[in-house]
């Protein structure tokens, strides 16, 4: 009898605790509750990227951005590999101008930024409206002829999104240890932040060549790297993702709102809306919402989207799209 009733007391107190808030709900700081976001970044469509970049990326299910120059002789001599196979692994392109050699005067930089997100936006399926990730080439000296404002105005013009500078981040050129490297991933993660790296060429071994891609990053360096940024992913504290993807989560974040619309034992019911224009802004975010303790499963609606996710410590966590119709959480018995 006296043992009966300390269980009582004790499953009371558990559940006490737990009910304290049922329905409050946070959005998630990065996907999945992960605690930082890192980058990776791949310049001027060298014949290495997809020879070695993007399959060993796809074998980890790691993705990145690759910043394509359709004008430069690498990347017509090898055009049927980014329109056919780079993208197909689940990798994205950025814009990196047609050429890589400068612009000449506003009408120029407008063909070389312009017709390179006009060629991505034909090869990958989406949306003619997406964002796309525009990284500035490096140029040499007098070949670069328009004004930051003009260069403002064509970004608009073309929907593209400036991704952090290459400062301080470039492997090989700045970092060049897979150490220095993860140690950046590390960064991000004590901070709650975003970190990335810019590659230029990767080490071919196989197959082999007479020459190296430039700033060729060593197998032995880039190979580790890429296990110990799936090692942090796998643990929870990384999100890998496209520069697009990072900016919008962001954006839509930052903007965010969370009403709870109810909130009893057997129903959750709460709205998600966000200030991000709905046309280029699109990522579900990540909610992470308190449960009442009697529940172990919990069934997630939101319009015609319905999954079923095991609760941890009293919390479920599950993707809605902002500014759709509510999300409706309920036990699964
Ligand atoms: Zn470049």
């Amino acid at each position: 009898m006296k043992r009966k009733l300390l269980l009582g007391s004790l499953l009371c107190a558990l559940a006490l605790r737990a009910d304290a808030d049922p329905g409050a709900t946070r959005v998630a700081r990065w996907p999945g509750d992960a605690q930082a976001a890192f980058l990776l970044m791949f310049d001027d469509s060298w014949p290495s990227h997809f020879q070695v970049a993007a399959p060993e990326l796809a074998k980890r299910g790691l993705t990145a951005t690759f910043y394509i120059n359709p004008g430069k002789g690498e990347y017509q001599k090898f055009r049927g590999e980014w329109e056919s196979n780079v993208w197909q692994q689940g990798m994205a392109y950025g814009v990196h101008t047609m050429t890589h050699k400068g612009v000449k005067d506003p009408a120029n930089a407008d063909w070389e930024i312009g017709e390179c997100a006009r060629i991505i936006r034909g090869i990958a399926p989406g949306t003619a409206t997406r964002l796309l990730s525009y990284g500035q080439p490096g140029v040499g000296k007098g070949a670069w002829n328009i004004t930051a404002p003009q260069l403002d105005e064509l970004l608009q013009k073309h929907r593209l999104i400036s991704r952090p500078p290459f400062t301080g981040h470039g492997a090989v050129y700045h970092l060049k240890t897979t150490a220095e490297m993860l140690a950046l991933a590390d960064q991000a993660i004590a901070k709650g932040g975003l970190e990335y790296l810019v590659i230029h060429g990767v080490e071919r071994i196989n197959p082999k060549g007479s020459y190296q891609d430039f700033w060729a990053l060593k197998q032995d360096v880039f190979l580790p790297l890429l296990d110990g940024l799936k090692e942090r992913r796998e643990r929870g504290a990384l999100w890998i993702a496209d520069h697009i993807a990072a900016h919008q989560y962001e954006r839509e974040r930052d903007t965010a709102a969370v009403q709870i619309l109810a909130a009893t034992g057997r129903t959750i019911s709460v709205r998600l809306t966000c200030q991000a224009d709905p046309q280029r802004y699109d990522q579900p975010l990540t909610l992470v919402t308190s449960l009442p303790a009697a529940w172990r499963q919990c069934r997630v609606t939101q319009g015609t989207n319905q999954f079923c996710r095991v609760t941890t410590g009293q919390e479920v966590r599950y993707p809605a799209q902002p500014n759709g119709t509510p999300i409706t959480l309920e036990p699964v018995d």
